[in-house]
């Protein structure tokens, strides 16, 4: 359940958050997933967030993706859509930044959640983690991305926040950041209503 989709005849990415009416403005069989090329349909759009899926549900790309994004839970998805209008509002260097969803980095053969580009080129991708992992795969991510140049923030969050993961966070970065799903929610929740 990714944001981003490719347009088949032209290549370029498409966000769908960008699109204020998706099925108005997109052909139905423009969409091709960004990784795999298979075609893509809308999903949702009503009252959640219109989003991309694959006819039959799973991306057939050989890229490494974790069990959040094939297919992407609904909470992956609205915890990538609140860091993005979470992140210019909290931390003033991210309003220069262009925040980006679903980046493939074909080095590592990842897709960053959402990768923020600083004007000076500077790039720190934002992984979302809500599914088991281990401190061991936290930082081989992080060497990983590293070693492309990429700076990487964790946002734990459901069975990710585990103890050892934290500990790690805190040892490797200094502080740990946690998704707050109430809180999600409850932001979702003000702007439909506001
Ligand atoms: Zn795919």
């Amino acid at each position: 359940m990714p944001f981003v989709a490719k347009d088949k005849t032209t290549g370029n990415r498409i966000d769908i958050t960008k699109l204020e009416k998706p099925r108005l403005m997109l052909r139905a069989d423009a969409c091709i997933c960004q990784l795999c090329e298979k075609p893509m349909i809308i999903k949702a759009g009503l009252h959640r967030r219109a989003h991309f899926a694959h006819h039959k549900g799973e991306c057939v790309s050989e890229y490494e993706r974790d069990p959040d994004t094939n297919p992407e839970s609904p909470q992956h998805l609205a915890a990538k859509d609140w860091l993005r209008v979470m992140l210019p509002k909290q931390y003033v260097e991210y309003r220069d930044a262009t925040l980006e969803f679903e980046v493939p980095i074909i080095e590592v053969r990842r897709v960053v959640d959402l990768l923020a580009v600083f004007r000076t080129g500077h790039r720190v991708a934002h992984e979302v983690q809500l599914s088991p992992i281990t401190p061991e795969v936290l930082q081989q991510r992080t060497d990983d991305y590293e070693q492309a140049g990429i700076d990487v923030v964790w946002w734990l969050g459901k069975s990710a926040k585990s103890e050892p993961n934290q500990d790690w966070c805190l040892q490797t970065f200094g502080l740990v950041f946690l998704i707050d799903h109430e809180q999600i929610y409850k932001t979702i929740h003000d702007q439909s209503h506001g």
